[in-house]
């Protein structure tokens, strides 16, 4: 059976307006263990059972090199034959996580959950920006499809460089039917919990109304098809957080998410 496991990556210096979202992966984690819920997912599978998924740990970055020691924690536990589920973090980690993976998948297909497409060529003058990564992937050709869900942001720039980089884009006033993503060979998810209304989900440093629930966003998740390898879940940010709402939101994103790679054989 395939093992998830959970990699903590307590990173925000890339985050353009709050700094908060390293705080998250012991939140996350917390969460999830608490005795307020069993550990089965709705799909079926007791994350409780021995040897369901591991944890790696938080790590403990550089401010120097702190993409480089993502990039080879990630690679580390990609040759351990483990699926990594990482906990940011500010969503510019999904770069440095996804080089690791395209070195080991190729062909793979990134199903990206978001208010927003991360796909500004540079922000304030940094082309590692929180605003960049699927623009970086993109132009290393680290993915061969990027399918994007529940935008509502886009503006002329990132539409330019949508259809530069031939990205899937659904935006949230149009989102398709679950199950015509029709998704083959290795999945990455990337989680973005922005992608989610803030009337759910309120701790984050962007908030965007009009998002998904947390049903449609499990929903997608659950439809999800191909070989899921790997996954992360960014930008819960626990200084906007109102009574751990975002956190227990996020805890059941990872259970489910856990869920769907051991399914995943
Ligand atoms: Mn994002
Ligand atoms: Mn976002």
């Amino acid at each position: 059976m395939p093992t998830p496991a959970i990699l903590g990556i307590p990173f925000d210096a890339k985050s353009s307006f709050l700094r908060g979202a390293a705080q998250a992966p012991p939140l996350i984690r917390e969460a999830m263990i608490s005795d307020a819920a069993n550990l089965w997912t709705e799909t079926g599978v007791d994350l409780g059972a021995e040897d369901a998924y591991v944890d790696s740990g938080d790590l403990d970055l550089s401010e120097t090199n702190a993409f480089g020691e993502i990039e080879t924690a990630v690679e580390q536990l990609l040759e351990e034959g483990m699926r990594p589920v990482c906990l940011g973090g500010d969503h510019s980690i999904t770069y440095p996580i996804v080089r690791a993976f395209s070195r080991k998948y190729p062909q793979l297909t990134i199903v990206h959950f978001d208010a927003h497409p991360d796909l500004y060529d540079e922000f304030e003058g940094d082309k590692l920006s929180h605003a960049c990564p699927f623009a970086r992937i993109m132009e290393g050709g680290l993915a061969s499809r990027l399918i994007q869900l529940g935008l509502r942001t886009l503006n002329g720039h990132q539409r330019e460089q949508a259809a530069r980089f031939k990205v899937e884009q659904y935006e949230m006033e149009r989102l398709p039917r679950a199950d015509v993503l029709n998704l083959q060979g290795p999945v990455y998810i990337s989680f973005d919990m922005d992608v989610l209304d803030p009337a759910f989900a309120p701790g984050i440093s962007h908030r965007e109304p009009g998002g998904m629930t947390v049903r449609e966003a499990t929903h997608f998740l659950h439809a999800i098809t191909g070989q899921i390898m790997g996954a992360d879940i960014v930008e819960y940010n626990p200084v906007r957080d109102v009574d751990q709402m975002t956190a227990v939101v996020g805890s059941k994103i990872l259970k489910e998410i856990m869920g769907k790679i051991i399914l995943s054989t």
